[in-house]
C-alpha cells in the first residue's frame, strides 16, 4: 500500500560548467547504476554540449538544461530555446540560477520570460530564488524571495508544474548552509504565496527545493523539514559518491 505521508522528492544536479564530457559520462553512468527510480526523482544539469552524449547513456535518471532563451527560434546568438532542449530529451530547466542574475545581468523580468517559454516549450522549471548576504543582513530575505517568485510567476497559470528552489546565494559553494529551519520557514512562506495566487492543490503539488552547500553529510538535517521536497546541488553533485549519499538520504 503507498505511503501517504510519504513526499514525492526531486534531487536536482547542476553540473554548470564544471566537468569535461568524459567526466560527465563517467558521472552519468555511475548515477544511473547506483541509483534506482522507485521512490522520486533525480534529474542532472550537465552543460549545453554534453546533452545529448548524457541522454544517451541514461534510463532512470531525468535530464534538465541549465538554462534557456525566451524566444522559439531566431537570430540568437549563442542562445538555445526550450524546444531545443525538449528535442535533445531535457523534462526539466533551470531558471533564474543566482550566477545567471549576478554575471550575466538576468533580472526579473528576462526570468518570468523564461518562466513562461518553459512552461510553452513543456519542460518543468526550476525557478532559484534568494537573498544575497548584505539582503539578508538586512532582513531582506521574505522580501527578496517574494520579489523574485511572483515576478517569475507572472502569466504563468495554476496548471503548471512548479519547482521553486530556495537557494541562499552566500550559501552557493560555500560550504555553509543556511540553518534547516530557516530553509524550512522560508519555503513555508513561499509555498503560501503560491496557495494564495493559485489554490492549495498548485501549492500543496509544487515541489519546494533547498539548494546552498547541501552534501552527503549535511543534508540529513534538511530531510527531515515538512516543506522540503528535494535539493538543488552544486559542487557535490559532480563527485558521484557525495551525489549518492544525497539522494539516499533525500528519499
Ligand atoms: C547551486 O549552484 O545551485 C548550488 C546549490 O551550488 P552548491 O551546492 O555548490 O552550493
Amino acid at each position: 500500500m503507498p505511503d501517504s505521508t510519504k513526499k514525492d522528492i526531486l534531487v536536482v544536479g547542476n553540473w554548470k560548467m564544471q566537468i569535461s564530457l568524459k567526466e560527465g559520462r563517467e558521472l552519468a553512468h555511475t548515477l544511473e547504476t547506483e541509483i534506482t527510480d522507485e521512490e522520486g526523482k533525480v534529474v542532472v544539469c550537465p552543460p549545453f554540449t554534453q546533452l545529448a552524449a548524457i541522454k544517451a547513456n541514461i534510463h532512470k535518471i531525468h535530464l534538465g538544461g541549465q538554462d534557456l532563451f525566451w524566444e522559439t527560434t531566431g537570430a540568437y546568438t549563442g542562445e538555445i530555446s526550450g524546444e531545443m532542449l525538449r528535442e535533445i530529451g531535457c523534462e526539466y530547466v533551470i531558471v533564474g540560477h543566482s550566477e545567471r542574475r549576478e554575471y550575466l545581468g538576468e533580472t526579473d523580468l528576462m526570468v518570468g520570460k523564461k518562466m513562461r517559454a518553459a512552461k510553452r516549450s513543456g519542460l518543468i522549471p526550476i525557478l532559484c530564488v534568494g537573498e544575497s548576504l548584505l539582503q539578508r543582513e538586512k532582513n531582506q530575505t521574505l522580501e527578496v524571495v517574494e520579489r523574485e517568485l511572483l515576478a517569475a510567476l507572472e502569466g504563468i497559470d495554476a496548471s503548471t508544474n512548479l519547482v521553486i528552489a530556495y537557494e541562499p546565494i552566500w550559501a552557493i559553494g560555500a560550504g555553509q548552509t543556511v540553518e534547516p529551519k530557516e530553509a524550512e520557514m522560508v519555503l513555508h512562506y513561499l509555498r503560501q504565496l503560491i496557495s494564495k495566487k493559485y489554490n492549495e492543490k498548485t501549492a500543496s503539488q509544487s515541489r519546494m527545493l533547498y539548494g546552498g552547500s547541501v552534501d552527503g553529510e549535511n543534508v540529513t538535517a534538511f530531510t527531515n523539514q515538512k516543506n522540503i521536497d528535494g535539493f538543488l546541488v552544486g559542487g557535490a553533485s559532480i563527485d558521484a559518491g557525495e551525489f549518492i549519499k544525497i539522494v539516499k538520504a533525500a528519499m
